[in-house]
């Protein structure tokens, strides 16, 4: 169960990967759409992605976008640094410079994440993705403050919503069959604990006496087989069907927590009284 699940959270993370195409070289670079914003739409189904000029701000202080400045280039798309800000005030900074999309990069650490925002974030109008430190660091080196890269920020082929269904279809049935048959199991196992024990109705039915010693009528059971102890005056002892005594308390506890039958000879005293009756075996009205 857990593996499926941990499986589901891969294929659904992946919903957000992306991809960067190098318009000149027709490269692609990994990425990471934004779980906020415009959703990207490119591809090979949708058509053509966010066509745009790939640049950093001019000034290397303004290099994490979290300040409104003045676009470097026409049709631009922002390329800031992790860092100094939040993703979504990188993007709203962006935004307002006049850039299309933001593209942030990760300068120290190589992971993937989708940038989140808590929030009411209705005022982003432009498409964001993240990219690890791998193709940061390429795309930083590609791109120049006189020449900026042209590139296609795509949606990712590889997971369109069927495929994505078929997935969930085929990771979700097994799971789901699993977890059915796992219930129909522990069902079946409670209910044949259940047969195994007798209710307590029946056995706080069948009769009790007290034990005197110089009364007592069989030698040979003066202990309890259940406990283990002799009888001693007073005691309250439970008269089985089969005449089996055990204390009362002892022999209750047996027959409604542990099985139904004598612990001596494996009586079962659910047969004599069926429904809870308390009719009196032949044995012990002999
Ligand atoms: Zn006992
Ligand atoms: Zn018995």
């Amino acid at each position: 169960m857990i593996y499926s699940r941990l499986f589901i959270l891969a294929i659904l993370s992946c919903t957000a990967c992306a991809s960067i195409l190098l318009v000149d070289s027709n490269i692609t670079y990994n990425d990471r759409i934004a779980a906020f914003g415009p959703r990207l739409l490119g591809g090979v189904e949708d058509g053509p992605g966010l066509q745009g000029n790939l640049l950093p701000p001019i000034l290397e202080k303004d290099r994490y976008g979290c300040e409104v400045i003045e676009p470097p280039t026409t049709e631009w798309i922002a390329f800031v640094e992790r860092g100094e800000c939040s993703f979504i005030d990188k993007v709203r900074a962006m935004q307002a410079s006049g850039a299309l999309a933001v593209v942030v990069g990760d300068r120290h650490f190589n992971g993937w994440i989708t940038m989140y925002a808590p929030g009411d974030t209705s005022d982003v109008r432009v498409p964001s993705v993240f990219v690890a430190q791998h193709q940061y660091q390429i795309l930083l080196m590609l791109t120049d403050k006189q020449h900026p890269l042209r590139i296609e920020l795509l949606k990712d082929d590889m997971l369109t919503w069927p495929l994505l269904d078929m997935l969930l279809v085929v990771v979700l049935s097994p799971a789901v069959m699993m977890l059915s048959i796992y219930i129909t199991w522990r069902l079946r196992q409670r209910q044949f604990r259940k047969q195994e024990l007798a209710p307590s109705d029946i056995v706080t039915k069948l009769p009790l006496r007290t034990f005197r010693r110089e009364k007592s009528i069989d030698v040979d059971h003066e202990e309890c087989a259940i406990c283990l102890e002799d009888y001693i005056d007073e005691d309250t002892l439970r008269t089985l069907p089969c005449r089996h005594e055990f204390h009362a308390g002892c022999v209750d506890a047996w027959l409604t927590s542990h099985k139904k039958f004598c612990p001596i000879c494996k009586y079962d005293i659910c047969k004599r009284a069926p429904g809870g009756s308390n009719e009196q075996t032949p044995l012990l009205g002999a």
